[in-house]
């Protein structure tokens, strides 16, 4: 019954113009706008964007640092019972790259693995702006993850924004990030709704581009290339852990990455990353980087060419 309350706010902000206008954060006031439609991103001489794959575990956790020094976090990692990766992983690394203020929070989808660190991550930085997937009827009820992550937003007033594709995220350096996923009319998937909802992200700056996946998996990837979404990237951030379930032979071969990046954790129970999708990235030749074996993945580009560091602290 809880949850009926937040809706209004999200139904609020999309019935709102499509440009999300400027905020507080910290003592700047910055700007930081989601409006439709896609010019070419513009980098700017010398400067880099920085995408750091933070070793969470099982489970994701991905920064974005734009050359004018905008940070977006795109899910928080896991917490359990006993402990969230939100705290010991996500905010010890923002405090010592002296981040104090997200520009936004990005949370794929409401599984643990991503979303359970949040609230810890609300509560330890300022996050003026949360988003996450645009979901018509709901197929799935409210997980206690989304309803702690959604009290902890109420708490520190983030403001929500719904996401879906053909919404551009534009941020005014040369950083275009464009949704496509979920789609934008409501659309009953047959498995696994929530992963198939996921908020699927192609990040450009200059002639690179990064394709962060959530955990979608075939079903939304096939759906995607039905709607004619062009996923082509550099680099392909690997869905749902390297699950069976996701990364298609399709879904490749319309992305054609020359490298992949699989956030799992060591031993983990899911068996994840399949052997079949290893092979199928081996076979294309796609250099392959692992959080359970490479810790975390800093990956910096200028628009041109990309640098990959690993075992980062
Ligand atoms: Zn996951």
């Amino acid at each position: 019954m809880r949850r009926r309350r937040w809706w209004p706010l999200v139904l609020a902000v999309l019935a709102g113009p499509a440009i999300v206008g400027g905020y507080q954060a910290g003592k700047a006031w910055r700007r930081f706008e989601t409006q439709r439609g896609s010019a070419e991103p513009r980098p700017l001489a010398g400067q880099t964007l920085a995408v750091t794959f933070l070793d969470v575990g099982q489970g994701d956790a991905t920064v974005l640092q734009t050359p004018s020094g905008r940070t977006l976090l795109v899910d928080a990692g896991r917490a359990d019972e006993q402990s969230s990766r939100g705290r010991t992983v996500v905010l010890p690394y923002l405090r010592r790259k002296g981040i104090n203020a997200l520009d936004a929070l990005i949370l794929t989808h409401w599984d643990q693995d991503h979303a359970g660190g949040a609230d810890a991550v609300i509560g330890g930085v300022a996050v003026p702006k949360m988003l996450i997937p645009r979901i018509g009827k709901r197929q799935e009820p409210a997980s206690l993850t989304e309803k702690q992550t959604m009290a902890a937003a109420r708490r520190e007033r983030v403001r929500i924004v719904a996401m879906a594709r053909g919404q551009t995220i534009r941020v005014d350096d040369g950083v275009e990030i464009s949704v496509l996923n979920p789609p934008a009319r409501p659309h009953r998937f047959r498995r696994s709704p929530d992963n198939n909802c996921s908020i699927v992200l192609l990040v450009r700056y200059g002639d690179r581009r990064i394709l962060l996946m959530g955990d979608a998996e075939e079903e939304a990837e096939l759906m995607m290339l039905r709607n004619g979404v062009n996923p082509r990237a550099d680099v392909l951030k690997v869905g749902h852990h390297g699950s069976g379930s996701s990364t298609s032979r399709r879904w490749l071969d319309a992305v054609r990455p020359t490298a992949a990046v699989i956030s799992v954790g060591r031993r983990n129970a899911f068996g994840h990353p399949s052997r079949v999708v290893l092979d199928r990235l081996y076979r294309r030749r796609i250099r392959v980087y692992r959080t359970d074996r490479d810790g975390t993945i800093l990956m910096t580009t200028d628009g041109r060419s990309i640098r990959t560091r690993s075992h980062l602290r």
